[in-house]
């Protein structure tokens, strides 16, 4: 049964009530947007673009921005495609952007931090996207990765829509921005959660460190309070300005099912993971409704424990069972 459901699976993530859930991918490559296309992928959730800058001793030039990114483009003709710019910082270093002296790279100039310290990449890169956008039919959304605060966030949408973006938001993979999702959403479009830096903020875990592994889980509840801080601060900051503004997830906790399920009772509005991931984590969604995957994001964010989340939740899922 369950191998037939996987094949069944239409493109379209959804609970069983038909509350829609689309389903993205993750990509960095033209390959890999044609993958993600094959699997299924509604759209791509995260275009991490640190592919085109990395093993260069220079910025590449707007014609190779253009290209690489028009390369993932071309794959989601009239789709939705969220491409992050550069995260670069002293852990994913760049010749002629970063410092690596710093003795806590993780907490050093990275993501949104390098882009501001460098605003000539910053606006080179948005225009390259911009271009890439307009060569092609995608629904290009931009955001900038680790913002911290609502001026940062306040910055980045400004920057992007006078270089032509009109969709433009900020990652939320830092507690204080979960923390203060309402303003930080009355100046940016939507929001993605990156659970993988948020789990590592939350827990003081750095998530390279295997023996951090089991502080490094997003199942902790401490993590699915700031997920839930996140949804609660973007409905007030809807209600505020009268626009929607959806909360996307892009971290590695989208690809578990039972998790994506939590997700999305956390009010969470699109799931963004590993192409290959996408048939499992369609199938699980489609066996609960809205209201029961809101009981079990409940039941996690109660539980006093990672551990304990995620079995009361997986308990309740007969496809996970
Ligand atoms: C994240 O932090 O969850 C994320 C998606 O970004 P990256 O893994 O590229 O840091
Ligand atoms: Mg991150």
């Amino acid at each position: 049964a369950r191998a037939s459901a996987l094949a069944s699976f239409d493109g379209h993530g959804r609970l069983a009530d038909g509350h829609p859930v689309p389903l993205l991918a993750n990509v960095a490559t033209g390959p890999d947007a044609a993958r993600a296309a094959a699997a299924g992928a509604e759209g791509v959730g995260l275009l991490r673009t640190e592919f085109a800058f990395l093993d260069r001793d220079t910025e590449p030039t707007h014609a190779e921005q253009v290209a690489a990114y028009g390369a993932v483009f071309a794959h989601f003709a009239s789709k939705k495609v969220v491409i992050r710019t550069l995260d670069a910082g002293a852990d994913k270093p760049l010749p002629f952007l970063t410092n690596t002296d710093e003795p806590n790279p993780a907490l050093g100039v990275r993501g949104y931090r390098t882009d501001a310290a460098s605003p000539g990449v910053l606006a080179r890169q948005l225009a390259a996207i911009a271009d890439a956008a307009a060569a092609h039919e995608a629904d290009v959304w931009v955001m900038a990765p680790m913002v911290s605060t609502p001026e940062e966030a306040a910055a980045f949408t400004a920057l992007a829509h006078a270089a032509g973006l009109p969709v433009a938001g900020v990652m939320v993979e830092v507690p204080s921005a979960a923390l203060t999702a309402g303003h930080v959403l009355a100046h940016a479009d939507f929001a993605s959660l990156g659970t993988n830096d948020l789990t590592q903020y939350a827990m003081a875990a750095d998530r390279m460190l295997g023996p951090l592994a089991a502080l490094n889980d997003p199942w902790q509840p401490a993590v699915l309070h700031l997920v839930k801080a996140t949804t609660d601060g973007a409905a007030a900051a809807a209600a505020a300005t009268g626009t929607p503004k959806p909360v996307g997830v892009c971290g590695e906790s989208a690809a578990d099912p039972a998790l994506a399920v939590v997700l999305a009772g956390l009010g969470v509005t699109t799931l963004s993971m590993t192409p290959r991931a996408i048939p499992a984590v369609a199938h699980v969604l489609a066996t609960t409704t809205l209201p029961q995957a809101q009981h079990l994001a409940a039941l996690a964010l109660a539980a006093p424990t990672a551990d304990a989340a995620r079995t009361a939740v997986r308990t309740h899922l007969p496809a996970l069972a």
